[in-house]
């Protein structure tokens, strides 16, 4: 009731002719075109390798120092690791011990 053409399981319809053809078939019988999905292979695009390296941010910092820099407490200005006193203010580096001045 509900199909327009019983069709047996798996027959093909051809695009060009309108011919019912058998699951079989690989070509339309009347006209010798292509199963239409059958032959011609779906390109997969997905070239795009999805790849999720965990913690592929862990060695970027929030800000990039030099290596041994240090913020005075005092001005907040950034002094160099050579750098024993705040260039700005001379305030003491921050965990020199007083002996080391
Ligand atoms: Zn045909
Ligand atoms: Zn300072």
């Amino acid at each position: 009731f509900g199909d327009k053409f019983k069709k047996p399981k798996d027959s093909w319809e051809c695009l060009v002719c309108c011919v019912l053809n058998k699951a079989e078939d690989s070509k339309c019988v009347a006209c010798m075109s292509e199963k239409p999905g059958g032959s011609v292979p779906v390109p997969c695009n997905n070239t795009t390798p999805v790849s999720m390296p965990s913690g592929g941010f862990l060695g970027l910092d929030k800000f990039k120092k030099p290596e041994g820099s240090w913020d005075c407490e005092v001005c907040l200005v950034q002094n160099k690791a050579e750098d024993t006193k705040c260039v700005a203010c001379e305030s003491a580096k921050p965990g020199t011990k007083s002996e080391f001045i």
